[in-house]
């Protein structure tokens, strides 16, 4: 390798990682001065919204993923899990594994862009007994579980067990939890088919949400109009709840009283029987960053309004792992996968500014809309400054995030399992999988990493 080549390192291969290697391509694919480099812990970009879809057995697996060699093509790409970035000497650190050996990468310029993971705020219990809706592990583990307490339910004679077999707890009124739980109604109510014994009325979804209302951040209307149309489907929706404990058979719930000045000293406690918990209550940035270097708040990185971190120019933060605040409501913007590419396009525009001595550009953010889907062909979305209800919010859902899938086969097999959803049932074969694992500290191999 040339000495004089730059390198540019992008770590995290999720929305915003691969948004800004497409950019940085488009400006350096045919430079060989500059070599672009991304690090992450999967080889392909996960399609977030589509993931209920894939826990609900609607969307195959593999069809809501893209390779990343396949999207970013002039890309050097590593699979593998960062351990340590140092912003002083300029060098990313990979875990090892039992299998490969740890070593370190050298680079000129860096974009982070870890994104995020699940937060359990500390609770333990929840945390090893919860299901979870981030990665596409946690979706094929959620549609094993679904299958498996169907089949458990069916069979059961004691009436407690069966009830909380057939008791589905979904923490978290946003985005994921509120499209989880309409998928979630909508396998059970196809899956039950298959079960002579599981009636309808046997089925309860219920969502817990600790503020006032589902899906903050959007339209109130819609939010209500969302709201009103999942009771309808007889999914119990809880506000001013919040979980205390999960054991892995009972969940311990929180009233939080709407009265009180603070609503977390007067409140009364209650308990649902429940195998079935999904967490999707927040995320919080993942602990690479948390142990790095870099100055955060609440684990986010504290970037300029060029998404440089201040302390070492050259080295951006974007997506879930950037705290960048909003200027009018004075909080950060929520996460989102919007977000994460619009700041995407601005740090590859200003590393490209930095390399060819032009002008940095700052970064502001206008939404270009919200959508979201709640089950039975029903959706919310606001799109081009209107706010639209219903099925025609479903198909509008539907349009956009179709034509967001980047590869051609992609869209078609998702197309394809659309079109099959519509007049077949949904497969109910339950696959034997291992649950998700916690993070290991793998011991390295080699004492002295590779630097390459
Ligand atoms: C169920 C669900 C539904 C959603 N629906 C929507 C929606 O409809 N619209 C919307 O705008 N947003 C949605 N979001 C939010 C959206 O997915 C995120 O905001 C977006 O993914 C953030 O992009 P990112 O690139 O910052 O992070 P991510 O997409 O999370 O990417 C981070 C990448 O870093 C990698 N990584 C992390 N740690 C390490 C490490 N130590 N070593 C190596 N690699 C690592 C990860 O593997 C991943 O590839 C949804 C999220 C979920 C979970």
């Amino acid at each position: 390798m040339a000495r004089n080549k730059k390198k540019i390192v992008i770590l995290g291969g999720g929305f915003a990682g691969v948004e800004c290697a497409r950019q940085l391509e488009s400006h350096f694919g045919n430079n060989s001065e500059i070599e672009l480099v991304m690090i992450s812990e999967d080889n392909f970009l996960l399609f977030t919204p589509m993931l209920p879809q894939v826990a609900s057995g609607m969307i195959e697996t593999r069809h809501i993923v893209m390779p990343i060699r396949a999207i970013c093509k002039k890309t050097k790409f590593y699979e593998g899990r960062i351990k340590n970035i140092d912003p002083f000497g300029k060098l990313v650190t990979l875990w090892g594994t039992s299998e490969k050996r740890g070593f370190s990468i050298h680079y000129d310029y860096l974009v982070v862009a870890l994104g995020s993971e699940t937060n359990f705020f500390g609770m333990a219990d929840v945390e090893k007994n919860a299901y979870t809706m981030k990665t596409l592990n946690d979706a094929v583990m959620l549609r094993n579980r679904v299958i498996d307490v169907l089949e458990q339910a069916e069979n059961e004679t004691d009436p407690i067990l069966r009830n909380s077999f057939l008791t589905f707890v979904v923490v978290g009124g946003g985005f994921a939890g509120i499209e989880t739980a309409g998928e979630l109604m909508d396998f059970l109510l196809d899956a039950r088919k298959h079960y002579p014994t599981i009636r309808k009325g046997n089925i309860r979804v219920i969502v817990l949400e600790a503020l006032p209302m589902i899906l903050p951040g959007f339209n109130e209307k819609l939010a209500e109009f969302s709201k009103q149309k999942m009771i309808e489907r007889g999914i119990d929706i809880r506000l001013r709840t919040a979980v205390t404990s999960f054991d892995g058979t009972e969940v311990t719930i929180k009233s939080l009283d709407e009265n009180t000045k603070d609503p977390m000293n007067e409140s009364k406690i209650d308990v649902i029987r429940t195998k079935t918990l999904i967490w999707t209550a927040g995320v919080t940035p993942v602990n690479t960053i948390k142990r790095s270097m870099f100055k955060t708040d609440k684990g986010k990185v504290i970037v300029n309004d060029f998404l440089e971190v201040p302390e070492f120019p050259g080295v951006f933060a974007v997506g879930d792992c950037a705290l960048f605040m909003d200027s009018k409501t004075n909080r950060p913007f929520a996460p989102t996968a919007q977000l994460a590419e619009a700041q995407a396009k601005i740090a590859a525009h200003n590393l490209h500014a930095l390399i060819k001595n032009l002008e940095k550009k700052k970064f502001e953010y206008r939404s270009r809309g919200q959508m979201a889907i709640i089950g039975k062909r029903t959706g919310i979305a606001t799109f081009l400054g209107m706010n639209i209800s219903g099925f025609l919010a479903w198909l509008i859902w539907r349009n956009v995030y179709l034509s967001k899938i980047t590869l051609p086969d992609k869209k078609i097999r998702v197309f394809l399992d659309w079109a099959i959803d519509l007049l077949f049932d949904r497969d109910i074969s339950r696959l034997k999988l291992m649950k998700r694992e916690t993070e290991k500290e793998y011991k390295v191999l080699d004492e002295v990493d590779d630097v390459w």
